[in-house]
């Protein structure tokens, strides 16, 4: 059953702020407040819902999802569907993700304080979000620039000083903060980028959707004296990982 809305949730992202306006008048600062009660009571129905009753079980996880506002990250005509159980259109052709998948995602990491995670595909910048509530540093990378510069924007709004945004190609990692503790892969290649694996450390753990264009299986991969050991863990459906011609790889 997990697997049919799994299935559907193709990733990616585009981002807005939703930009509360900073009225001094009393009845602007009701109307926020009464707004972001709204949000908070739809954030904690995703929690429960969409979350916990799939077995999404991991303490940290949960509290990022109760802490990060997805409604920031999801354009001004989707907002009331900002914590529905979907991805969501944003522009350039992407989406952003479904909240399970990005739940299931970090959680199969089971990242530690001090970790140093990679991102190929910042989209919206919602996972990194998340990601930086949980780990120590988080490098995420995005191809498509408007959408690079966008989250860059809106997670340093949001005071995030542990995220860093680079506009790039994710297919060649990112070797200067090299090796990661943990690397995530949010956009989906043929086959797991080499320099990817080169850039995990030793006993790290690499989360990547890997397959054909319109069916894919997430795949854990951990690094086991150089070598890269692997799990499939779900079938899934991402967007592709494409090079700086639009080409998938
Ligand atoms: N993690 C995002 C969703 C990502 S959607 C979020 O939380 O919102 C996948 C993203 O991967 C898209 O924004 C797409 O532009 C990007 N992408 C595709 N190929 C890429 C590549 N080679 N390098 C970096 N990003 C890439």
């Amino acid at each position: 059953m997990i697997f049919s809305r799994v299935c559907r949730c193709c990733l990616c992202v585009f981002v807005i702020c939703c930009g509360l306006s900073a009225g001094c008048d009393s009845t602007t600062i009701g109307a926020e407040a009464m707004t972001d009660d709204r949000y908070a009571q739809e954030r904690e129905q995703m929690v429960q819902k969409q979350l916990k009753r799939r077995g999404i079980s991991d303490e940290r996880v949960l509290s990022a999802f109760r802490r990060v506002k997805r409604h920031l990250f999801v354009p001004q005509n989707y907002l009331d569907l900002a914590y529905s159980d979907q991805p969501l259109p944003i522009g350039h052709n992407q989406t952003i993700s479904q909240p399970y998948i990005v739940a299931f995602m970090t959680e199969t990491l089971d990242l530690k304080e001090t970790d140093r995670v990679l991102e190929v595909g910042t989209g919206s910048g919602y996972q990194a979000a998340i990601l930086a509530q949980i780990c120590q540093e988080v490098y995420t990378i995005e191809i498509i620039p408007e959408l690079g510069r966008s989250a860059r924007k809106l997670l340093a709004d949001r005071g995030y000083t542990n995220v860093h945004v680079r506009i790039g190609d994710g297919y060649k990692g990112w070797a200067e903060h090299a090796p990661y503790d943990a690397i995530i892969v949010t956009c989906s290649p043929t086959h797991v980028p080499e320099p990817l694996g080169k850039q995990l450390a030793e006993e790290g753990c690499m989360i990547i959707p890997v397959g054909k264009k319109f069916a894919q299986e997430l795949i854990r991969l951990r690094k086991k004296e150089g070598e890269l050991v692997e799990e499939s863990v779900l079938p899934v459906r991402f967007v592709p990982m494409v090079n700086d011609g639009g080409k998938r790889y």
